[in-house]
């Protein structure tokens, strides 16, 4: 058994996609970048190709390293500031570009650039006083916004009006929100609901002497897993025989755990799965759900 191992289930990834284009009736362009949170780009993207209209990367270099193409035939955006100004290196990869001033969108007018409107993210983002002269410079027909509330889907809508383009905001956070949704949807996070799962499993189970560990904590039973922050764990909790248990000290390459008196060597621990999504852990971790998928799951 391998310390940490990570499965990724793709009939449940390809699920996920199916079910948020029925919910939203829109165009679905799925977000792989950061090699599909971690994922793996070369094993999701070609999984999911037929059940998009296109891939959102961060930056053509990603679309690049993964031959994203080559292995999927769909067209891509690239969200990042743009990482190159040849407009050839973007055709030849079906990679347009996103641009957020005057020169980013002159030089790169061929690629055929999708404008990103600033409606509060202020990154990356073209300031609502400078949107007609970036269209105009990019010949831009489509815009976008990256949203985490529906005012902003509302407010790219109203300054980009009577340009007749193509709009989009909604990201995992805004699928259900009708207004938000526009003519495409964003989705990232929301591919690998239920579809990944981390396990390891207990190495040495005790029973506990207070003060244990290097914080001395103090519980009755303690397990010992061999996944630190190494691999990308945070004190939190975990699933243990079905029942939440929480990870009590991280060090660099184990972890105490909280166990019951039943516990044996051996038994498996779930750091991260359908029964303890990211959503889960992130409070503990005072994090984002995707940074926790990334850090667990991520290779
Ligand atoms: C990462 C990203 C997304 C996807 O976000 P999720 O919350 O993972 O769905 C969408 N749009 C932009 C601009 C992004 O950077």
């Amino acid at each position: 058994m391998p310390l940490k191992s990570v499965e990724v289930n793709l009939e449940q990834v390809r699920a996920n996609v199916a079910d948020i284009r029925r919910r939203v009736g829109v165009e679905v362009w799925a977000v792989v970048k950061a090699d599909a949170y971690g994922m793996g780009m070369e094993r999701v993207a070609p999984a999911i190709a037929e059940l998009v209209d296109g891939f959102c990367v961060f930056s053509l270099r990603e679309a690049q390293a993964g031959r994203l193409w080559e292995v999927t035939g769909k067209p891509a955006i690239a969200l990042g500031p743009p990482d190159s100004a040849d407009p050839a290196a973007y055709r030849q990869q079906h990679v347009r570009p996103a641009v957020s001033t005057i020169e980013q969108a002159t030089a790169l007018r061929p690629a055929d650039p999708v404008l990103c409107v600033d409606t509060g993210m202020q990154r990356f983002a073209c300031p609502a006083e400078q949107v007609e002269a970036v269209l105009t410079a990019g010949e831009c027909r489509e815009a976008f916004t990256h949203a985490v509330r529906v005012e902003q889907a509302q407010l790219l809508k109203q300054l980009t009006s009577g340009h007749h383009l193509k709009l989009h905001a909604a990201a995992t956070a805004l699928l259900d929100q009708p207004e938000a949704r526009l003519d495409a949807v964003r989705p990232g996070l929301a591919l690998y609901q239920q579809a990944v799962t981390v396990r390891t499993a207990l190495v040495e189970v005790h029973v506990s002497r207070p003060p244990v560990g290097y914080g001395g904590f103090s519980v009755s039973h303690h397990g010992v897993i061999p996944v630190g922050y190494v691999q990308g764990l945070r004190r939190g909790i975990c699933l243990i025989a079905g029942q939440r248990r929480m990870v009590l000290e991280v060090g660099m390459q184990s972890a105490y755990v909280e166990i019951g008196p039943e516990a044996q060597v051996g038994d498996e621990v779930i750091l991260l799965g359908p029964e303890l999504p990211p959503h889960d852990l992130a409070p503990f971790w005072n994090s984002s759900p995707h940074e926790a998928l990334l850090r667990l799951g991520g290779r």
